[in-house]
């Protein structure tokens, strides 16, 4: 059997680290093994309260982003479409016909007032039922006929078969059973205005669009008895199962933004890379070889099965992300870094507009010296604005080394230039060390005296990137210029 498995987003909000989770899951189940399944996108944008057009982009933004294609959907097409739900209401008006017409699904003329009538009476009377209560499943069929058609508003809704056991299998969660009795009673299938609900809309389009299996998250488990009851009354297999373990935050709570970025946006923001995200995001839930972290895409795919699915819910550790987006930093040549980070800098209005042809250069290499030690795109510009932009002066005990004084540091400052000059000759920065050693021996200044200031004046801070390289890549009169300033700032 060739898989078909979807991922079957409502249009009502930010896609965020469960959406992709799941996703993911699918996208990989599908491409797993020799499967050579189909993965499908499909809108599930029957909730029109809720739906914005807004988050449809943020659907195809994101996967775009991550990289992740479906082969079937409403951007590419595919033999099943349309692929939004808003463009098949007939379809499910005709399949919640054809329910009544076999007596398995009924009208409903209670109106919301009623509805919530009931609710308030059970909750004066601490009554645990919930629900609908089943009123109009008693109505003469022919008479309802005859009303709907008469033009009162009305729902349809399933009638659920009482005192019965409704039993499913899910791949982790083994062989489930429900008593129909206590499936949520009589849910409606078609709204007053036409729209179907999720149940309708779901369970149609999986058994037209073929899906073989069905991987969700957690949450939608109460909801399967219900599906397999439809899929019986429609006299369909249903699909085979696989509900995901729940991802939680490190408090053992459902991950939420109280623990930190949730939306892809957000990560993306922030300055993660895709790859770091898809490979950790792989992770919740599954485990692949022992010891082993770093997956690309196509090597997930190959390894990826349902059996190795936990059953534990999945924590998300927002450390262990930021590790992985070091290491895929890393795994950046310059040239892909820089192209990743500048839009960053370009943000943070590093260049004074687009960059010049030679401001691209010198970012590009100012990549090797902030690599190692970089977690995000979006720390790129601050860490290296001082290439770009002239750093205020900062206040002149800054510049003072410990157990020295103001002359003695302009001292040191004052060899600085001089050092400054010189190495415009020595292009490596090893050899520019061994050149600054050597003076500081020569001259009998401690190494590090030499450095803080300088680092100071050039930098604007004492904390910065490799200083050789950084003078480097300023030239010799930029640093020199720097240098003096700082000595004029410290009273000379
Ligand atoms: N539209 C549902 C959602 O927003 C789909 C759930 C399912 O996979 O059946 O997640």
């Amino acid at each position: 059997m060739k898989v078909r498995d979807r991922y079957p987003p409502s249009p009502t909000g930010l896609q965020h680290i469960g959406s992709v989770r799941t996703a993911l899951f699918n996208y990989l189940f599908a491409r797993s093994g020799n499967q050579d399944g189909k993965f499908i996108l499909r809108l599930e944008d029957t909730d029109r309260a809720r739906f914005d057009e807004s988050y449809v982009q943020n659907i195809y933004d994101t996967f775009s982003w991550l990289g992740i294609k479906w082969d079937e959907g409403p951007d590419c097409g595919g033999p099943f479409g349309p692929y939004i739900q808003s463009e098949r209401t007939d379809l499910y008006k005709k399949y919640a016909q054809a329910l009544i017409d076999s007596g398995r699904a009924y009208y409903c003329f209670c109106t919301p007032q009623r509805i919530e009538e009931v609710r308030l009476a059970r909750e004066a009377e601490h009554s645990s039922e919930t629900g609908y209560d089943r009123l109009c499943r008693g109505i003469d069929p022919q008479e309802a006929v005859k009303r709907a058609q008469n033009g009162e508003a009305c729902t349809v809704r399933l009638k659920i078969p009482l005192g019965e056991t409704t039993r499913f299998h899910d791949h982790i969660l083994g062989d489930i059973e429900w008593k129909n009795d206590d499936v949520n009673p009589d849910p409606v299938l078609l709204k007053s205005d036409g729209f179907p609900t999720y149940h309708l809309a779901n369970v149609v389009d999986d058994h037209l669009m073929e899906v073989t299996h069905v991987l969700r998250a957690q949450e939608w488990v109460s909801s399967t008895p219900l599906h397999v009851i439809m899929y019986r009354a429609f006299g369909w297999t249903p699909p085979e199962y696989c509900h995901l373990p729940m991802v939680m935050g490190q408090d053992g709570k459902k991950l939420s933004k109280r623990h930190g970025a949730t939306s892809i946006d957000e990560f993306r923001r922030q300055g993660y890379l895709p790859e770091a995200l898809l490979n950790y995001v792989a992770l919740l839930g599954a485990s692949y070889e022992e010891g082993r972290e770093l997956y690309s895409l196509a090597e997930l795919a190959q390894r990826f099965s349902l059996e190795k699915l936990n059953k534990a819910p999945a924590v998300f550790d927002y450390k262990k992300l930021e590790w992985y987006n070091g290491q895929y930093i890393r795994m950046k040549s310059d040239e892909e870094l820089a192209s990743l980070a500048l839009p960053f800098a370009i943000n943070a209005d590093l260049f004074n507009g687009e960059p010049a042809e030679e401001q691209r250069r010198i970012f590009t290499e100012a990549m090797p010296l902030i690599k190692e030690r970089l977690v995000f795109l979006s720390e790129v510009p601050a860490k290296i604005a001082y290439l770009f932009k002239e750093p205020e002066t900062p206040a002149a005990e800054e510049f003072i080394p410990k157990k020295s004084s103001l002359a003695q540091t302009r001292e040191f400052l004052r060899h600085g230039l001089e050092l400054v000059r010189a190495l415009a000759a020595i292009p490596d920065d090893e050899q520019a060390e061994i050149f600054v050693k050597a003076h500081a021996e020569k001259s009998q200044v401690k190494l590090g005296d030499l450095m803080m200031p300088l680092r100071v004046a050039v930098t604007g801070s004492r904390v910065s990137p490799p200083l050789f390289g950084s003078l480097r890549l300023l030239g010799a009169e930029r640093s020199a210029q720097r240098v003096q300033r700082a000595l004029e700032a410290l009273g000379e």
